[in-house]
């Protein structure tokens, strides 16, 4: 990693650089971006505004314990993945795990995905489930393109009353109707009717993998930065704590918070969209009033270190009930070695609306909730605790996104700026995708 040196930009590019490329942020897209394109022959800087590289894809080390920027688990898609983890050289480092996920609903955990696990629930909402289910499939009605709708077409009233409109309200502090579906594609599983009445007859095969995360990978030790750090180590032009403050679309240059101007003939953009827009200049009016349509909620992650053993064998459990304040509850040391032997760590999720913080006590609410339902020992148990936050976390899919995301790509991209990343794009994304979006906006670069 390189040291920012107020001269050290206009050297190098007398010195006689072809194309010059400056990346907006060294998250896992930027850094991709960053180090495919070396592999083209192009070198780009980097301007990383924290003092670490990794963005999302972080981990806290203190005292002994990793805790990840929230639970981060990586689901590979593609078989072209597992080769980029080998040349970052973490072949062998991450371990393949089925998941063990649960839902919190009236006192009782039951496996993930609902649909297919009711068999585990409270007779009635069982009953709930299944009858809505049924009545649901049996009218094949159409939806009117919102999630609450689609959910109720799809899965019927009781999975809807009983999970799908508690936990999304509860994670993206929207209604369910005032969000469309464009983000549910492979992320909610959609079981037909002979596999959800096995579910309730608790027939369903436990060995049938369902759902994009049936399967992650995760780091044997140390956390989940392991895999930002190496793409960090690729990449020879990375500018920590150099937040880019002001750009100038006309001149094509970037300001660094010295003051320093780099100038660029194409920048690859990973920040929040809302924020590249308020830095930008010039953006027509019209634009800015349709940017402020974007809304997203932020995480605030309680990582806790506690005295032994996880009372839990999930790797996660969801948490739609209204009066527990999170939404999810993690067990990483139930998928990697993240804390000293003897103990182990809780990883606590809540959702808020972008910009906000959550009510004053939460940290001593979660705590007491997760006492409550069983998940900590006992809160003297704890013998450290970290919050992150993440913000923006979830972009929420409301109506005016399709078009504002689009004229902004547009508008961004007529003055050599390309977005890349889940929220430079505004979107719903994994890791894989943005090792993938920098690997993509990389070719296009090179290929302009
Ligand atoms: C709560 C939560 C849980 C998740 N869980 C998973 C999971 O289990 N599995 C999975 O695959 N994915 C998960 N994801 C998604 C994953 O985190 C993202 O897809 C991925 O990390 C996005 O990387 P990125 O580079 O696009 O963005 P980022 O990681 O946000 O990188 C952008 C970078 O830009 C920097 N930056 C911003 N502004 C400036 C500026 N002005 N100047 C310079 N630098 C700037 C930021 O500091 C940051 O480092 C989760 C996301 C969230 C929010």
């Amino acid at each position: 990693m390189a040291c920012l040196g107020p001269l050290a930009f206009a050297f190098e590019l007398r010195a006689g650089e072809v194309m010059r490329v400056v990346i907006i942020g060294a998250g896992l897209s930027g850094l991709s971006a960053a180090w495919h394109l070396e592999q083209a022959g192009v070198e780009a800087l980097v301007f990383e505004k924290e003092k670490e590289p990794g963005g999302a894809c972080r981990t806290i080390q203190r005292e002994g314990f990793a805790f990840d920027y929230t639970g981060h688990l990586l689901h590979l898609r593609l078989g072209e993945s597992h080769d980029m983890l080998r040349q970052l050289g973490l072949g062998t480092s991450f371990r393949r795990h089925k998941r063990r996920a649960g839902i919190l609903l009236s006192g009782r955990v039951t496996p993930y995905p609902i649909q297919i696990h009711t068999a585990h629930l409270p007779r009635e909402i069982r009953r709930d489930c299944l009858l809505g289910f049924v009545r649901a499939w049996a009218r094949g009605q159409e939806d009117d393109g919102s999630f609450g709708s689609w959910v109720l077409s799809r899965f019927g009233e009781g999975f809807a009353r009983h999970f799908f409109f508690p936990y999304n309200r509860k994670l993206f502090c929207t209604d369910p109707f005032a969000l469309t579906t464009e983000w549910v594609g492979r992320y909610v599983p959609r079981p037909d009717v002979e596999e959800v009445v096995d579910g309730a007859l608790g027939l369903f095969p436990k060995s049938r993998a369902v759902g994009y995360n049936a399967w992650f990978y995760y780091p044997r030790r140390g956390g989940i930065g392991v895999l930002a750090a190496s793409l960090a180590r690729k990449t020879s032009r990375l500018f920590l704590h150099s937040p880019v403050v002001a750009l100038d679309l006309g001149q094509r240059y970037v300001v660094l918070t010295n003051g320093e101007r780099v100038s660029f003939d194409v920048l690859i953009a990973t920040c929040p969209l809302p924020q590249l827009v308020t830095m930008a200049g010039p953006v027509p009016e019209a634009l800015r009033d349709e940017a402020k349509r974007l809304a997203a909620v932020a995480v605030w992650n309680l990582n806790l270190a506690v005295r032994g053993k996880a009372r839990r064998r999930e790797h996660w459990i969801y948490c739609p009930e209204e009066d527990l304040p999170f939404y999810r509850v993690g067990f990483p040391c139930n998928h990697g070695v993240v804390a000293p032997a003897g103990f182990h760590t809780v990883s606590v999720e809540v959702s808020v609306p972008s910009g906000s913080t959550p009510p004053a006590g939460w940290e001593e609410a979660c705590l007491a909730a997760l006492e409550r339902v069983g998940f900590l020992p006992a809160s003297r148990d704890v013998v450290l605790s970290h919050v992150v936050r993440v913000d923006p976390a979830y972009v929420i899919f409301n109506r005016e996104r399709p078009q504002t995301v689009a004229a902004l790509r547009d508008f961004f991209r007529r003055h050599g700026v390309f977005l890349c990343g889940r929220w430079a794009e505004w979107k719903y994304s994994t890791m894989e995708d943005a090792l993938w979006d920098g690997a993509t906006v990389a070719r296009k670069v090179v290929q302009r």
